[in-house]
């Protein structure tokens, strides 16, 4: 396996060098905040940022596990920031946000997974933006679910997202250290906890899934209740994380799209550059909206 792999032409990404861009990247470095736009190498980085749209990425830049697709490091986190939830507030309120994604490195390190920072973001953020949405996109809290569920419900972030990633056959190459029905598990204990907050997640595609898994993967996201769901290719951050199997057509994006309107998700977005975080709010206001 070559290092590089030739991207189709429907993967095309803007170089990022608006003022909007610069603005946002200042902004987070004054507050020490971290984004998964920049750690992720989101291709989207240059369109988002000039939107004024991030994903904060909070309890550091160092996680405790070694996901195959992800580019975040590998390693023992350090301390959590105790001026962190007031510092994402901050930027919330200087960006004008209407809609913010939270999402941290997993901390397997911590007693509580790191659910009791995401609590802190969110009540910041209530006092300091209460207008803006918020959706927060969580770790499985491997062995502290239930604990960690129950305290971030009860702070009430708008939208709970949590990714399956991938197909339940690709998880022991792909996502090791997690377990997909506990992913599944996870959502369906929030929905139960609290039926007003609406849940989501998402899978990446081009990673060796059979058509029919993901549609099995669909059903089961229905079975737990799942109301929103994102589909986009994978790529490879660097040539040390596991290749490309496949770039799926945007036609056959197109058709999973389809597939999964009609099986009853509230909201879906289904294309090759579509990211967990990718037009998040604008889809969010647009569905509260109709
Ligand atoms: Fe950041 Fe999400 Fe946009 Fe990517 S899609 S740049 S992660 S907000
Ligand atoms: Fe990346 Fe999340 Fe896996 Fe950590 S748990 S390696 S941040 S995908």
């Amino acid at each position: 396996e070559g290092g590089r792999q030739r991207k189709p032409d429907w993967i095309r990404v803007r170089a990022p060098t608006s003022k909007g861009y610069g603005e946002t990247r200042q902004l987070m470095r004054d507050l020490n905040l971290n984004t998964v736009c920049e750690e992720a190498a989101c291709p989207n980085i240059g369109e988002c940022w000039t939107k004024k749209h991030a994903t904060v990425m909070i309890l550091g830049d160092t996680c405790t596990r070694a996901c195959a697709f992800c580019n975040v490091k590998t390693g023992m986190p350090g301390r959590v920031d105790p001026l962190e939830p007031g510092h994402v507030a901050e930027a919330a309120a200087k960006m004008g946000l209407e809609h913010i994604v939270i999402t941290s490195v997993d901390r397997d390190d911590l007693p509580d997974g790191g659910a009791g920072q995401f609590v802190k973001v969110i009540e910041a953020l209530r006092a300091a933006t209460p207008a803006t949405t918020i959706e927060i996109l969580t770790p499985d809290f491997r062995g502290k679910m239930r604990p960690a569920i129950e305290a971030i419900v009860t702070a009430r972030p708008d939208v709970y997202n949590h990714n399956l990633e991938t197909v339940p056959r690709l998880y022991p190459t792909i996502r090791p250290g997690a377990r997909y029905y506990a992913s599944l598990r996870l959502l369906e204990e929030v929905k139960r906890h609290d039926p007003s907050i609406f849940t989501k997640s998402g899978v990446m595609l081009g990673l060796g899934e059979q058509r029919l898994e993901v549609h099995q993967v669909m059903d089961d996201m229905r079975c737990a209740d799942i109301d929103f769901l994102t589909m986009g290719q994978y790529l490879r951050p660097t040539p040390r994380h596991v290749a490309v199997a496949e770039f799926v057509t945007p036609k056959a994006f197109d058709a999973y799209g389809a597939i999964a309107r009609a099986k009853g998700f509230l909201q879906v977005a289904s294309s090759p550059l579509t990211r967990s975080s990718y037009h998040a709010g604008d889809d969010f206001r647009q569905m509260r909206a109709a």
